[in-house]
């Protein structure tokens, strides 16, 4: 169960023990463009050993901090075909904590759903992680397409994602897991091969990262679910063969005190990735317009005869939709370390390097679900960093 925990919150798909050496895991910063740095607190080790910057985690570096909701329904995203009127609308909303993994596989379901009527131009609403990829693969696929959305980049909650590879994160309750299963495989499996379309790319929009999970070993058996959560539908085995396998470290083979499980996963720069897509979209001909939408009856003015409705939590007020449940979630952001190229999973906390800050954010914590409050609580992303600092502080140097 601790497995599955670690899994779903770290985003490993792919947790099945490899025999891989100690040997190659230490991973050298490889930051294009940016100068050499020497860590704050180099740790020196036996050779071998994974050299792991420190994270300065200190509460004055913390940039801000974000909340935004994740847009849960328990049958899974709502990908299909409505009628309003005279307008097509194909919905694809209610990705949970997936929305960006999944992106271009629920994209690419609702793009041939709309192809299907026929038309040549397509109305998107929305200009989060659906909207977009919806948008881009409407082009791709020949149409012209404009996007409606009350708010734009970087004033979406897309923006407020952790921003790593989670296709499985609140994407369905247990009871729905078999029944979703199938179009689950098929889109994280799209989503999967068009990301690694897209490593290498100036801005570094995707790039694969190491990260550990460090083992309690004095906590015995972490729960599996947060108390006050359903239980969720766990998808990973049926992609078990994406990507490299994570292997458990011995300790001595990590600069942490405990043993470690160290895993590869992709991770989302999502300034640069929502940028090059935005630029991507206009470049191609793609018109922006800002407007909010009250009613669906409000579509009907549109000249879009076909629209693709990626709102995201929106869709519950816009489409009377209760169905769509918001799961509070929080991060705070430090400045950026270009020298920490690792994530970290410890005492329920998760640490992301992003670019465009490093990425501190509480795990498992209870009082999310069904909560729409969109207040930061600061104190406790402060309270947070402290306990990365707590951590830090024990990594090995000589
Ligand atoms: C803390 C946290 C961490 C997360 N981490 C990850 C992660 O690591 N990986 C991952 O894959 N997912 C993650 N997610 C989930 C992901 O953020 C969401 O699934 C995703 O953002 C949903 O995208 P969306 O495009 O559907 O919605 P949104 O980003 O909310 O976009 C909706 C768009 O519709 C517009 N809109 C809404 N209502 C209206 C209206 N009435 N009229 C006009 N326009 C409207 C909005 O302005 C916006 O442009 C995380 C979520 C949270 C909360």
């Amino acid at each position: 169960m601790q497995r599955r925990q670690f899994l779903r919150h770290a985003g490993t798909m792919l947790a099945l023990a490899s025999t891989a050496t100690l040997a190659g895991c230490a991973r050298q910063a490889i930051v294009p463009n940016a100068k050499p740095t020497v860590p704050p607190r180099a740790a020196q080790l036996a050779s071998g050993v994974a050299e792991l910057a420190p994270v300065r985690a200190e509460v004055d570096r913390i940039t801000g901090v974000y909340v935004c909701t994740r847009p849960f329904r328990a049958a899974g995203p709502r990908i299909e075909l409505e009628k309003f009127g005279n307008k097509a609308v194909v919905h694809n909303y209610g990705h949970g904590g997936s929305g960006w993994s999944l992106s271009w596989g629920s994209s690419t379901l609702a793009v041939r759903m709309a192809q299907a009527t026929g038309v040549r131009e397509l109305g998107v609403i929305g200009c989060g992680a659906l909207g977009l990829t919806s948008a881009l693969l409407a082009q791709r696929a020949g149409m012209s397409v404009r996007i409606y959305a009350k708010a734009l980049p970087p004033d979406v909650f897309s923006m407020r994602a952790t921003g790593l590879w989670t296709p499985d994160s609140r994407i369905c309750d247990a009871q729905h897991a078999a029944e979703f299963g199938d179009r689950w495989e098929t889109m994280a499996r799209t989503s999967y091969a068009m990301y690694q379309s897209m490593l290498g790319l100036p801005g570094d929009p995707i790039e694969w990262i190491d990260g550990y999970h460090l083992l309690d070993t004095t906590q015995g058996q972490q729960k599996d679910t947060v108390s006050d959560e359903p239980e969720y539908g766990d998808l990973s085995d049926r992609i078990s063969d994406l990507g490299p396998q994570s292997v458990t470290l011995p300790v001595g083979s990590t600069p942490f005190p405990q043993p470690a499980r160290r895993f590869s996963i992709m991770m989302f720069n999502i300034t640069s990735y929502a940028r090059m897509l935005i630029s991507d979209f206009q470049l191609a001909g793609g018109k922006i317009i800002v407007r909010e939408f009250n009613h669906p009856r409000e579509l009907q003015a549109l000249p879009e005869h076909t629209l693709i409705n990626a709102t995201g939590y929106g869709a519950r007020a816009l489409f009377n939709d209760e169905s769509i449940i918001p799961v509070r979630g929080q991060t705070a952001r430090l400045i950026p370390q270009p020298e920490v190229n690792y994530a970290l999973n410890a005492r329920g906390l998760s640490m992301v390097p992003r670019r465009d800050g490093v990425l501190v954010q509480v795990m498992g914590d209870t009082g999310n679900f069904n909560n729409s409050d969109l207040t930061p609580n600061r104190a406790a992303s402060e309270a947070a960093v402290r306990q990365l600092a707590d951590i830090m502080a024990t990594m090995r140097s000589t």
